[in-house]
């Protein structure tokens, strides 16, 4: 089964699953009860691009929080409880917009029907979660293990005639993360949310989770993405992002093109890359931009590229689509080209990828 076949549901006002996009979330690493700095982090992450957004409830002084964390965000508010049903019928009361919640960790029957109940009127989805690290009874991490642990809740909640699930499988090992996640398409109609756990530091990390996730978009498996990192999660949207466009699944991001550099380089190329790079975080156009080591070859070898500059000594060449436009100094090149960027009309560039 691919993404489009899924089931999809509402989170807030946005839809998911089915035909619907591939959304981009993350998590705070706020403490929730701390409202101020939770919200803080959310607008920062908001503003990066994340469409929806995750809290840690630890108890009841979290879950009564997040009626004013919700009240002061723009975007889904997805509340991670476990165990205890109070909490989640407290985040529910509290307006939340999903809840992360396994109901097979709830020892009674009875208080996973009320905590279904309240999802229900309310037209709330539950996220069951399984990680390779904390499978039921020791069970041996494998894809199959994973997936039966799933079905476990999952039954739980059908049986109550709540059918309203998202699913995720993550492991550490980005090899067993996709076998799990194949393994889940396969046997259940819900929308999967994708992710490595534990995926590392943030260079590392990145491309585990590029890997992992990238692999199985590409196989049409997956609705959302989280690229977990230790780090600022404002880089999990960056990366997040970039898995997406490589993809063709967002469109209003830019690309940079940059050459790796070699011997005929006579500017400092490396500096300016990076600045433009920087630069781009906050651009939101479907635009190509080139940054060049040379003008022997670099307009030619980026002529797939909106806007492009070509170093040489103490000056540049500017180019569009591999025309040269002009010639300007060293010192002008980020200022020329951040002007070029601002004054791109992108309009002929989108309407390519997949809403
Ligand atoms: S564009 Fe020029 S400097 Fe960059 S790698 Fe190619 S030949 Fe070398």
């Amino acid at each position: 089964m691919n993404r489009e076949q899924t089931r999809p549901m509402k989170v807030g006002p946005y839809q998911f699953g089915g035909n619907n996009k591939v959304y981009i979330q993350s998590m705070t690493n706020t403490y929730t009860k701390d409202v101020d700095a939770t919200v803080k982090q959310i607008k920062q992450l908001t503003e990066a691009g994340c469409e929806i957004i995750r809290v840690a409830v630890l108890d009841m002084v979290d879950a009564k929080s997040l009626g004013e964390i919700k009240k002061q965000i723009s975007i889904p508010l997805v509340a991670d409880i476990h165990f205890d049903y109070r909490l989640a019928l407290e985040a529910i009361n509290q307006g939340v917009d999903k809840i992360r919640l396994n109901p097979g960790n709830i020892p009674k029957t009875e208080h996973v029907k009320e905590v279904v109940e309240a999802c229900k009127k309310k037209n709330i989805p539950i996220r069951i979660g399984v990680n390779s690290g904390s499978l039921p009874n020791r069970m041996v991490p494998t894809a199959e293990n994973m997936v039966e642990t799933a079905r476990h809740h999952v039954e739980i909640l059908e049986s109550m005639d709540f059918y309203d699930i998202a699913l995720s499988l993550k492991a550490t090992d980005m090899n067993l993360m996709v076998e799990a996640y194949r393994l889940a398409a396969k046997t259940f109609p819900y929308p999967l949310h994708l992710g490595v756990t534990e995926a590392g530091t943030a260079f590392s990390g990145a491309i585990k989770s590029a890997m992992g996730i990238g692999i199985l978009l590409a196989e049409g498996i997956g609705n959302t993405i989280r690229v977990s990192l230790t780090d600022n999660p404002i880089l999990e949207i960056q990366a997040a992002k970039e898995i997406l466009k490589n993809l063709g699944l967002k469109d209003k991001v830019p690309n940079l093109i940059s050459c790796p550099t070699c011997g005929r380089i006579q500017y400092d190329m490396i500096d300016i890359a990076k600045k433009i790079e920087t630069y781009l975080l906050k651009v939101n156009k479907t635009i190509n931009v080139a940054i060049m080591g040379c003008a022997v070859n670099g307009p030619g070898e980026a002529s797939h590229a909106d806007i492009g500059i070509a170093g040489g000594k103490g000056e540049a060449l500017l180019f569009r689509h591999g025309k040269v436009i002009k010639k300007i100094k060293e010192s002008e090149v980020y200022d020329v080209l951040v002007e070029e960027i601002n004054n791109f009309d992108d309009s002929k560039n989108n309407g390519t990828v997949e809403e």
